[in-house]
Order: C-alpha cells, then structure tokens, then sequence
C-alpha cells in the first residue's frame, strides 16, 4: 500500500512519472562523442537553479553526504580551524565529519529551532585577526528543525568583519526548493543531493564550487581521490567524466531541469511557501508548535512539529505507517519522540498536503491526541482556498 501513496518525509522525495520514465535509461558508452551534449548542458542548467555564473557545477556519484566530503577535501588541510553553528541534527553532522578529518572546528551551540547565529559568526570572526579561521559551514536548511536560515546575514557577517574565510552552505534541502543565490551570498562551495528538490533518485551530489574554492584545490591536504575536484574539472573540461558516471541520474536530472524552468523557479519557490504555510495553518489550527522558534525562521521544505507533553512522536509516525501506509519524518536527534515532521518539498500539490494531512489527524485521534478530525485540514483548506 506504502507504494502508492506519497511520502511525507524531507527527503527522498516524491518522484514524478516523468522523472522515473525520465531515468530509465538503456546502458551507454560515456565516452561517446555525444556524451556531452546531454552531459554539458545539465551543468549550465543546474547553474541558473543555485545562481551562479562564475562558479563552476560538478556532480559526484554520492548522497549530499559524499558532497560534503568533497567540499572539506578540496579546500582544507588537516588542522585547519572552521566555524560552524550546531543547531540541529545536520549541522552536527557537518561538525562530525569536520572533526573525522582533523579539522580544528570552533562550535557555536545554538538552541535546535534557531538558525545561523550571524551576529555571533560577525563577533568570532572579528576577533580572529590572523585569520585562522579558514572556512564557515552553514546547513541552509536545518531539516531535523525546519529551520532555514539567512546565508545573505552571514555573508554580511563575514564581510563587516573583513574575513576571508571560505563560505560553505549545505543546501540539500533547499536547493531547488527555495531561492538559492551562489553568487550574491558569495557561497564558496554549495552542496545539494539528487533527492530532494530535483526530485530524483538518490546517487548523486551536486555542487557549486566559486573561483576562490577552487584556488584552493592545489594547496589543500586533505587526502581525497575518488572525489578529487582537480580529476572533474579536468574530465568535465573535455565534455565527460573520470570514472562511470550514473547516466539514468544524469538523464533524469536532464528532465528535472527541464520541468523546473517549465514552472519557472520563481512559480516553484512560490509553490513551496504555499505548500508549507498550508501546513503551518494547519500545526496553529491543532494548537501545536512548531520547532522553529518564529516566523523569520520558517523552512518552506519541512516543517517540524511538537506533539503535545505526554505523547510520543515515534508512535504517531510508526502507527500512520502501518494502519495508513503513509510516511511523515519521525524526529531526529534531541527531537526523538518529541517531534514529527512533514516534509513539504519536491513533487507536491497543495491536493497531496491535503491528504497527508488528513492522514496526521487520523492517526493522532486513533491515539487519542487532542484535536478533531478536520481541524487542521480546514485551515490548510482555507488557506489554499484563499491564496
Ligand atoms: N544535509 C541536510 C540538510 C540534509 O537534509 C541531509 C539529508 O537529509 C543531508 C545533509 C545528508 O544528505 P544525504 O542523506 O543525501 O547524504
């Protein structure tokens, strides 16, 4: 039954008919001559949808994670310091992989349902005259909290201090989704996966490397190979790839392009904010919280929500599993038991949050939670009636 249904949760999300028709590709010979003529193009594309013009796109074969990887290895050597925020379960893990390759991280600890905390990021970074700091790691969109937070503000950050740290933002779940502005908020690095807002298949992490990254590749001593910058470059120069490339996810991103600049992105991001603030109706319709703890920190691709004192989130997501077949994210990290989450992002109409919806109340008045059949649907339902 779980087949047929849409899912719920932040990532893998829904894939389209014409993205599956899309990636279903026979076998073929990349190192035809006319392997760049679908390959090239779906760099330039995936360009214009993280906002760059002087940064240079470059797909691994890899979850976000594996992009990750290949943006610390190829821009910093082992003890170099960087400066990352913790403030929920993917900033952490940013933290983790920093300190797994002997990086010297400097952690801000911030309450989980907050973002980015520029102000902080302004003060650390002014105080460190040598300029030890050598990069700062921002998770865009913190999915375990439904946080987004404000990239330009920490630019802004850098800039009044005068740093010249590199700027990495993970944006893996919102690239594609929300606006995503490379070059404006001079991001040194963008990392996004194949499953999220491009509304693939897992298997590939796409990046947006800037010039001044780049300047670091040949100084950098992190050991790396499989997903060394300078081997892409070089191949993606030459129209290929240095190894087999994962041609059904090339193709399928080919056609996710294709119906992203058909919606227009401005249409897609503005179909997100509806999507999610019918479900943010919906959370003040139960008389539920959010995690993110005020409006300016409102994610548009998950929403997290606490159940109320005396419920337990887990039981809610596994009971909507097994009796309605539907999956909603369970809590992740310090939210475990105290927080669902309903991921609202990728190939979703405001008919499907409906339903998923419906689906949440169901399952809450099985278990005896305190809200009515409808009651948050209604308000979903006004809202999109309305806007
Ligand atoms: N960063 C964020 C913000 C995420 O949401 C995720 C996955 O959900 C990741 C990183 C990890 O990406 P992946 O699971 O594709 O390795």
């Amino acid at each position: 039954m779980s087949q047929q249904n849409p899912i719920f949760i932040p990532g893998p999300t829904n894939i389209p008919d014409r993205l599956r028709r899309a990636m279903n590709v026979p076998s073929q010979d990349h190192r035809a001559p006319d392997f760049s003529d679908t390959f090239l193009p779906v760099l330039s594309g995936v360009k214009k949808v993280i906002g760059t013009q002087d940064g240079e796109v470059l797909l691994f074969t890899s979850s976000g994670t594996g992009g990750w990887e290949a943006a610390i290895s190829n821009t910093l050597s082992p003890g170099d310091k960087v400066l990352i925020a913790r403030y929920g379960m993917f900033s952490h893990r940013w933290i983790d992989m920093c300190q797994r390759h002997g990086l010297d991280v400097q952690v801000v600890e911030c309450p989980w349902g907050t973002g980015a905390p520029a102000d902080q990021f302004e003060a650390i970074l002014s105080a460190d005259t040598e300029h030890e700091i050598k990069a700062v790691m921002v998770t865009h969109n913190e999915t375990a909290t439904g946080v987004m937070s404000d990239i330009s503000a920490v630019r802004k950050a850098m800039d009044s201090a005068t740093h010249p740290a590199l700027l990495f933002v993970d944006g893996v779940s919102s690239i594609a989704s929300v606006p995503f502005e490379m070059d404006a908020w001079g991001v040194d690095v963008a990392v996004a996966g194949s499953q999220k807002g491009f509304m693939l298949a897992t298997g590939m992490a796409v990046l947006g490397v800037s010039q001044k990254a780049l300047s670091h590749m040949d100084e950098a001593k992190l050991p790396r190979t499989y997903f060394d910058f300078r081997d892409m470059l070089r191949a993606n120069s030459n129209g290929g790839f240095p190894y087999t490339p994962p041609l059904n996810l090339i193709y399928g991103l080919r056609e996710s392009l294709e119906m992203l600049s058909e919606e227009g992105l401005e249409n897609v991001y503005a179909r997100h904010y509806r999507l999610a603030e019918g479900v943010r109706q919906a959370v003040s319709a139960w008389g539920f919280k959010l995690c993110a703890q005020s409006p300016d920190l409102y994610s548009n691709t998950v929403s997290a929500i606490f159940v109320p004192e005396g419920f337990n989130s887990n039981e809610l997501t596994d009971h909507a599993f097994n009796k309605y077949g539907i999956s909603f994210g369970i809590g992740l990290g310090e939210m475990n038991g105290k927080a669902f989450r309903i991921g609202h992002l990728g190939s979703l109409t405001e008919v499907m949050v409906l339903a998923g919806l419906a689906t949440i109340e169901m399952a809450m008045v099985d278990l005896d939670y305190p809200i009515k059949l409808g009651q948050g649907v209604a308000a979903a339902q006004e809202y999109y009636r309305n806007n």
